[in-house]
Protein backbone atom coordinates (compact mmCIF):
# COMPACT_ATOMS: atom_id res chain seq x y z
CA UNK A 1 0.00 0.00 0.00
CA UNK A 2 1.48 3.49 -1.16
CA UNK A 3 0.70 6.42 0.25
CA UNK A 4 0.94 8.48 -3.24
CA UNK A 5 1.76 6.98 -6.57
CA UNK A 6 1.98 9.87 -9.50
CA UNK A 7 1.72 8.12 -12.97
CA UNK A 8 3.33 10.22 -15.67
CA UNK A 9 7.26 10.68 -15.81
CA UNK A 10 6.98 14.21 -17.73
CA UNK A 11 8.02 17.48 -16.32
CA UNK A 12 4.04 17.57 -14.29
CA UNK A 13 4.83 13.89 -12.79
CA UNK A 14 8.62 14.38 -11.77
CA UNK A 15 8.26 17.60 -10.28
CA UNK A 16 5.38 16.14 -8.27
CA UNK A 17 7.26 13.52 -7.30
CA UNK A 18 9.84 15.89 -6.14
CA UNK A 19 7.90 17.71 -4.49
CA UNK A 20 5.54 15.08 -2.69
CA UNK A 21 9.47 13.55 -1.55
CA UNK A 22 10.50 16.54 0.20
CA UNK A 23 7.13 16.26 1.75
CA UNK A 24 8.31 12.45 3.25
CA UNK A 25 5.47 10.66 1.31
CA UNK A 26 7.63 8.50 -0.41
CA UNK A 27 5.84 8.48 -3.67
CA UNK A 28 5.91 6.15 -6.08
CA UNK A 29 6.54 7.40 -9.32
CA UNK A 30 4.84 4.71 -12.74
CA UNK A 31 7.32 5.90 -15.46
CA UNK A 32 5.93 4.35 -18.54
CA UNK A 33 8.12 2.27 -21.09
CA UNK A 34 8.99 5.44 -22.78
CA UNK A 35 10.05 7.51 -19.62
CA UNK A 36 10.78 11.14 -19.93
CA UNK A 37 7.24 12.12 -22.02
CA UNK A 38 6.74 14.74 -25.03
CA UNK A 39 10.31 16.93 -24.40
CA UNK A 40 12.40 13.48 -24.52
CA UNK A 41 11.16 14.22 -28.32
CA UNK A 42 11.89 17.73 -28.66
CA UNK A 43 15.69 19.41 -29.16
CA UNK A 44 16.43 22.59 -27.60
CA UNK A 45 14.27 23.93 -25.00
CA UNK A 46 14.61 27.71 -24.63
CA UNK A 47 11.44 28.95 -22.87
CA UNK A 48 12.13 26.60 -19.44
CA UNK A 49 13.99 29.58 -16.98
CA UNK A 50 17.07 29.02 -15.39
CA UNK A 51 18.91 28.09 -18.01
CA UNK A 52 20.00 31.30 -20.26
CA UNK A 53 21.35 29.26 -22.70
CA UNK A 54 18.33 26.66 -23.36
CA UNK A 55 18.90 23.12 -22.67
CA UNK A 56 18.26 20.07 -24.65
CA UNK A 57 14.67 18.23 -23.62
CA UNK A 58 16.11 14.87 -22.99
CA UNK A 59 18.74 16.39 -20.74
CA UNK A 60 16.12 18.81 -18.57
CA UNK A 61 14.11 15.06 -18.11
CA UNK A 62 17.39 13.44 -17.00
CA UNK A 63 17.91 16.19 -14.39
CA UNK A 64 14.46 16.37 -13.17
CA UNK A 65 13.90 12.58 -12.60
CA UNK A 66 17.44 12.61 -11.17
CA UNK A 67 16.47 15.60 -8.65
CA UNK A 68 13.26 13.69 -7.74
CA UNK A 69 15.52 10.49 -7.20
CA UNK A 70 17.47 12.36 -5.12
CA UNK A 71 15.06 12.81 -2.36
CA UNK A 72 13.76 9.41 -2.27
CA UNK A 73 11.38 8.79 -4.81
CA UNK A 74 10.90 5.35 -5.98
CA UNK A 75 10.39 4.42 -9.05
CA UNK A 76 8.37 1.56 -11.17
CA UNK A 77 8.80 0.87 -15.15
CA UNK A 78 5.82 -0.32 -16.80
CA UNK A 79 2.36 0.66 -18.54
CA UNK A 80 -0.90 0.91 -16.37
CA UNK A 81 -2.92 -1.05 -17.87
CA UNK A 82 -5.72 -0.84 -15.91
CA UNK A 83 -7.26 1.61 -12.78
CA UNK A 84 -9.77 1.76 -10.49
CA UNK A 85 -10.84 4.36 -8.48
CA UNK A 86 -14.29 3.56 -7.21
CA UNK A 87 -12.97 2.12 -3.64
CA UNK A 88 -10.27 3.00 -1.03
CA UNK A 89 -7.28 2.40 -1.31
CA UNK A 90 -7.44 3.01 -5.35
CA UNK A 91 -6.19 -0.08 -7.32
CA UNK A 92 -3.86 -0.45 -10.09
CA UNK A 93 -2.84 -2.70 -12.87
CA UNK A 94 0.57 -2.48 -13.67
CA UNK A 95 1.30 -4.42 -17.40
CA UNK A 96 -1.24 -6.73 -16.99
CA UNK A 97 -0.27 -8.31 -13.87
CA UNK A 98 1.17 -6.23 -10.90
CA UNK A 99 -1.04 -4.84 -8.42
CA UNK A 100 -0.40 -1.13 -6.38
CA UNK A 101 -2.44 0.22 -3.96
CA UNK A 102 -2.33 3.83 -3.08
CA UNK A 103 -4.32 6.45 -0.42
CA UNK A 104 -3.50 9.42 -3.41
CA UNK A 105 -2.99 9.16 -6.90
CA UNK A 106 -1.72 12.23 -9.07
CA UNK A 107 -2.21 11.29 -12.76
CA UNK A 108 0.50 13.16 -15.34
CA UNK A 109 0.15 10.82 -18.28
CA UNK A 110 0.05 14.10 -20.82
CA UNK A 111 -0.97 13.53 -24.29
CA UNK A 112 0.13 12.06 -27.40
CA UNK A 113 0.20 13.24 -31.09
CA UNK A 114 -3.09 13.14 -33.52
CA UNK A 115 -2.50 11.57 -36.75
CA UNK A 116 -4.24 12.56 -39.82
CA UNK A 117 -6.10 9.35 -40.15
CA UNK A 118 -5.10 8.68 -43.67
CA UNK A 119 -5.45 4.78 -45.60
CA UNK A 120 -1.85 4.97 -45.86
CA UNK A 121 -0.35 6.41 -43.11
CA UNK A 122 -0.16 3.66 -40.37
CA UNK A 123 1.75 1.22 -43.23
CA UNK A 124 4.02 4.03 -44.18
CA UNK A 125 5.38 5.17 -40.17
CA UNK A 126 8.40 4.09 -39.98
CA UNK A 127 9.30 4.46 -43.94
CA UNK A 128 8.87 8.09 -43.93
CA UNK A 129 5.48 8.96 -42.48
CA UNK A 130 6.52 10.28 -38.64
CA UNK A 131 5.56 12.53 -36.00
CA UNK A 132 9.19 13.42 -34.20
CA UNK A 133 11.38 15.60 -36.62
CA UNK A 134 13.65 15.04 -33.38
CA UNK A 135 13.50 11.43 -33.39
CA UNK A 136 13.83 10.53 -37.34
CA UNK A 137 15.19 13.93 -38.88
CA UNK A 138 18.56 12.41 -38.97
CA UNK A 139 17.65 10.13 -41.90
CA UNK A 140 16.37 12.86 -44.18
CA UNK A 141 19.57 14.43 -44.99
CA UNK A 142 19.47 16.45 -48.47
CA UNK A 143 15.89 15.19 -48.87
CA UNK A 144 12.20 16.97 -49.45
CA UNK A 145 10.00 16.50 -46.88
CA UNK A 146 6.53 18.31 -45.65
CA UNK A 147 5.38 19.04 -42.21
CA UNK A 148 2.08 18.94 -41.63
CA UNK A 149 0.04 21.61 -39.40
CA UNK A 150 0.26 25.41 -38.27
CA UNK A 151 1.05 25.77 -34.85
CA UNK A 152 4.26 25.81 -32.68
CA UNK A 153 4.78 22.09 -33.15
CA UNK A 154 4.97 22.22 -36.82
CA UNK A 155 6.76 25.20 -37.15
CA UNK A 156 9.24 24.00 -34.77
CA UNK A 157 9.38 20.71 -36.68
CA UNK A 158 9.70 22.93 -39.79
CA UNK A 159 12.76 24.71 -38.65
CA UNK A 160 14.11 22.01 -36.93
CA UNK A 161 13.92 19.72 -40.49
CA UNK A 162 15.91 22.44 -41.92
CA UNK A 163 19.35 21.29 -41.01
CA UNK A 164 18.77 18.09 -42.84
CA UNK A 165 16.34 18.51 -45.61
CA UNK A 166 17.30 20.63 -48.87
CA UNK A 167 13.47 22.06 -48.68
CA UNK A 168 10.42 21.49 -46.34
CA UNK A 169 6.94 22.19 -47.40
CA UNK A 170 4.84 23.57 -44.65
CA UNK A 171 1.45 22.26 -45.15
CA UNK A 172 -1.26 24.33 -43.46
CA UNK A 173 -4.86 24.24 -43.95
CA UNK A 174 -5.51 27.86 -43.51
CA UNK A 175 -3.86 31.06 -44.68
CA UNK A 176 -1.85 31.90 -41.61
CA UNK A 177 -0.40 30.05 -38.96
CA UNK A 178 -1.86 29.68 -35.33
CA UNK A 179 2.72 29.36 -34.30
CA UNK A 180 3.65 32.43 -31.87
CA UNK A 181 5.15 35.61 -33.55
CA UNK A 182 8.72 34.85 -32.95
CA UNK A 183 8.13 31.11 -34.73
CA UNK A 184 6.61 32.29 -37.28
CA UNK A 185 9.16 35.00 -37.79
CA UNK A 186 11.71 32.14 -37.92
CA UNK A 187 10.00 30.18 -40.05
CA UNK A 188 9.59 33.14 -42.60
CA UNK A 189 12.95 33.88 -42.93
CA UNK A 190 14.37 30.42 -43.51
CA UNK A 191 15.14 30.04 -46.93
CA UNK A 192 14.89 26.33 -46.86
CA UNK A 193 11.21 26.17 -45.81
CA UNK A 194 8.07 26.56 -48.72
CA UNK A 195 4.65 27.04 -47.59
CA UNK A 196 1.56 25.45 -48.98
CA UNK A 197 -1.23 27.66 -47.64
CA UNK A 198 -5.08 26.74 -47.51
CA UNK A 199 -4.01 22.80 -48.43
CA UNK A 200 -4.46 19.49 -46.61
CA UNK A 201 -3.04 15.71 -47.07
CA UNK A 202 -5.58 13.84 -48.79
CA UNK A 203 -3.28 10.55 -49.42
CA UNK A 204 0.07 10.17 -48.82
CA UNK A 205 1.89 8.34 -52.04
CA UNK A 206 4.28 5.73 -52.24
CA UNK A 207 4.55 1.95 -51.45
CA UNK A 208 7.18 0.90 -49.27
CA UNK A 209 8.63 4.36 -48.62
CA UNK A 210 6.79 7.87 -48.93
CA UNK A 211 7.27 8.90 -52.98
CA UNK A 212 4.57 12.21 -52.41
CA UNK A 213 1.14 13.55 -51.56
CA UNK A 214 -1.70 14.20 -52.78
CA UNK A 215 -2.86 17.83 -51.51
CA UNK A 216 -5.87 19.51 -52.32
CA UNK A 217 -6.15 22.96 -52.22
CA UNK A 218 -9.60 23.49 -49.60
CA UNK A 219 -10.46 26.92 -51.53
CA UNK A 220 -10.21 25.78 -55.02
CA UNK A 221 -10.36 22.32 -54.32
CA UNK A 222 -8.06 21.94 -57.18
CA UNK A 223 -5.59 18.44 -56.52
CA UNK A 224 -1.29 18.39 -56.71
CA UNK A 225 0.70 15.66 -56.43
CA UNK A 226 3.62 16.77 -54.47
CA UNK A 227 6.97 14.36 -54.42
CA UNK A 228 8.75 14.26 -51.06
CA UNK A 229 10.33 11.64 -49.22
CA UNK A 230 8.89 12.34 -45.85
CA UNK A 231 5.80 13.61 -43.95
CA UNK A 232 5.79 15.02 -40.50
CA UNK A 233 2.48 15.41 -38.76
CA UNK A 234 2.56 18.01 -36.39
CA UNK A 235 -1.44 18.52 -35.71
CA UNK A 236 -1.58 19.07 -31.93
CA UNK A 237 -2.17 15.96 -29.43
CA UNK A 238 -4.69 13.95 -27.49
CA UNK A 239 -4.88 13.15 -23.80
CA UNK A 240 -3.96 10.08 -22.26
CA UNK A 241 -7.39 9.63 -20.77
CA UNK A 242 -8.88 6.22 -21.45
CA UNK A 243 -7.83 4.48 -18.97
CA UNK A 244 -10.05 6.87 -16.84
CA UNK A 245 -13.26 7.20 -18.85
CA UNK A 246 -16.14 6.42 -16.93
CA UNK A 247 -14.53 7.19 -13.60
CA UNK A 248 -13.29 10.61 -13.49
CA UNK A 249 -14.96 13.75 -15.32
CA UNK A 250 -13.56 14.42 -18.78
CA UNK A 251 -14.63 17.15 -21.20
CA UNK A 252 -15.66 17.00 -24.63
CA UNK A 253 -12.27 16.13 -25.95
CA UNK A 254 -10.88 13.40 -23.35
CA UNK A 255 -9.43 16.13 -20.71
CA UNK A 256 -9.35 15.69 -17.42
CA UNK A 257 -11.53 18.31 -15.34
CA UNK A 258 -9.83 20.07 -12.77
CA UNK A 259 -11.42 22.33 -9.74
CA UNK A 260 -9.94 24.21 -7.21
CA UNK A 261 -6.43 23.56 -8.09
CA UNK A 262 -5.27 19.77 -9.86
CA UNK A 263 -8.76 18.16 -7.58
CA UNK A 264 -10.41 15.91 -10.17
CA UNK A 265 -14.08 14.70 -9.54
CA UNK A 266 -12.66 11.65 -7.32
CA UNK A 267 -11.54 13.14 -3.75
CA UNK A 268 -7.55 11.86 -3.82
CA UNK A 269 -7.02 12.14 -7.46
CA UNK A 270 -5.10 14.73 -8.79
CA UNK A 271 -4.31 15.52 -12.45
CA UNK A 272 -1.78 17.62 -13.29
CA UNK A 273 0.40 19.14 -17.29
CA UNK A 274 -1.41 17.98 -20.27
CA UNK A 275 -3.76 15.68 -19.57
CA UNK A 276 -5.50 18.45 -18.09
CA UNK A 277 -4.34 21.21 -19.81
CA UNK A 278 -5.20 22.50 -23.50
CA UNK A 279 -4.75 26.36 -23.19
CA UNK A 280 -0.91 26.67 -22.41
CA UNK A 281 0.73 23.04 -22.53
CA UNK A 282 4.41 24.29 -21.67
CA UNK A 283 7.13 22.35 -19.77
CA UNK A 284 7.36 25.03 -17.34
CA UNK A 285 3.28 25.12 -17.06
CA UNK A 286 2.83 21.45 -16.23
CA UNK A 287 5.80 21.46 -13.93
CA UNK A 288 3.90 23.82 -11.89
CA UNK A 289 0.82 22.11 -11.72
CA UNK A 290 2.79 18.76 -10.64
CA UNK A 291 4.01 20.92 -7.89
CA UNK A 292 -0.11 22.23 -7.23
CA UNK A 293 -0.72 18.32 -6.99
CA UNK A 294 1.84 17.76 -4.54
CA UNK A 295 0.90 20.19 -2.67
CA UNK A 296 -2.67 19.18 -3.06
CA UNK A 297 -2.00 15.37 -2.20
CA UNK A 298 -0.61 15.85 0.61
CA UNK A 299 -3.54 18.30 2.24
CA UNK A 300 -5.47 15.70 1.40
CA UNK A 301 -3.85 13.13 2.87
CA UNK A 302 -3.92 15.05 6.11
CA UNK A 303 -7.42 15.81 5.96
CA UNK A 304 -8.11 11.94 6.10
CA UNK A 305 -5.42 11.52 8.34
CA UNK A 306 -3.58 9.09 6.50
CA UNK A 307 -0.11 8.33 8.54
CA UNK A 308 3.29 8.63 6.83
P1 LIG B 1 -1.88 23.36 -31.95
O1 LIG B 1 -1.47 24.70 -31.46
O2 LIG B 1 -3.21 22.80 -31.53
O3 LIG B 1 -1.83 23.40 -33.54
C1 LIG B 1 -2.29 22.34 -34.31
C2 LIG B 1 -2.20 22.74 -35.77
O4 LIG B 1 -2.57 21.63 -36.58
C3 LIG B 1 -3.14 23.88 -36.11
O5 LIG B 1 -2.50 24.77 -36.99
C4 LIG B 1 -4.32 23.17 -36.76
O6 LIG B 1 -4.95 23.94 -37.74
C5 LIG B 1 -3.67 21.99 -37.43
N1 LIG B 1 -4.55 20.83 -37.53
C6 LIG B 1 -5.27 20.22 -36.54
N2 LIG B 1 -5.92 19.14 -37.01
C7 LIG B 1 -5.60 19.05 -38.33
C8 LIG B 1 -5.94 18.13 -39.35
N3 LIG B 1 -6.73 17.08 -39.12
N4 LIG B 1 -5.43 18.35 -40.59
C9 LIG B 1 -4.60 19.38 -40.82
N5 LIG B 1 -4.23 20.29 -39.89
C10 LIG B 1 -4.73 20.12 -38.65
O7 LIG B 1 -0.84 22.22 -31.56
P2 LIG B 1 0.75 22.32 -31.37
O8 LIG B 1 1.39 23.03 -32.47
O9 LIG B 1 1.15 20.92 -31.09
O10 LIG B 1 0.93 23.19 -30.05
C11 LIG B 1 0.27 22.83 -28.84
C12 LIG B 1 0.68 23.78 -27.72
O11 LIG B 1 2.05 23.58 -27.39
C13 LIG B 1 0.51 25.24 -28.09
O12 LIG B 1 0.07 25.93 -26.95
C14 LIG B 1 1.91 25.66 -28.45
O13 LIG B 1 2.13 27.03 -28.24
C15 LIG B 1 2.75 24.80 -27.53
N6 LIG B 1 4.09 24.57 -28.12
C16 LIG B 1 5.06 25.47 -27.84
C17 LIG B 1 6.32 25.32 -28.40
C18 LIG B 1 7.38 26.33 -28.08
O14 LIG B 1 7.07 27.30 -27.40
N7 LIG B 1 8.61 26.17 -28.51
C19 LIG B 1 6.61 24.24 -29.25
C20 LIG B 1 5.58 23.34 -29.52
C21 LIG B 1 4.31 23.52 -28.95
P3 LIG B 1 -5.77 25.29 -37.37
O15 LIG B 1 -4.74 26.33 -37.12
O16 LIG B 1 -6.61 25.52 -38.58
O17 LIG B 1 -6.58 24.94 -36.15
Amino acid sequence: MQHLVIIGSGPAGLTAALYAARANLSPLLIEGWQSGGQLTTTTEVENFPGFSKGIMGPELMKEMRAQAERFGTKFLTGDVSAVDLKGKPFRLTIDGEQLVETAALIIATGASPIRLGLPNEARLTGHGVSTCATCDGYFFRGKELIVVGGGDSAVEEAIFLTKFARLVTLVHRRDKLRASKIMQDRAMKNEKIAFAWNSVVDNILGQDVVTGVRLKNIVTGASTDLPCDGVFVAIGHRPNTPLFAGQLDLDSEGYIRTFQGTATSVAGVFAAGDVQDKEYRQAVTAAGSGCMAAIDAERFLESVHHSV
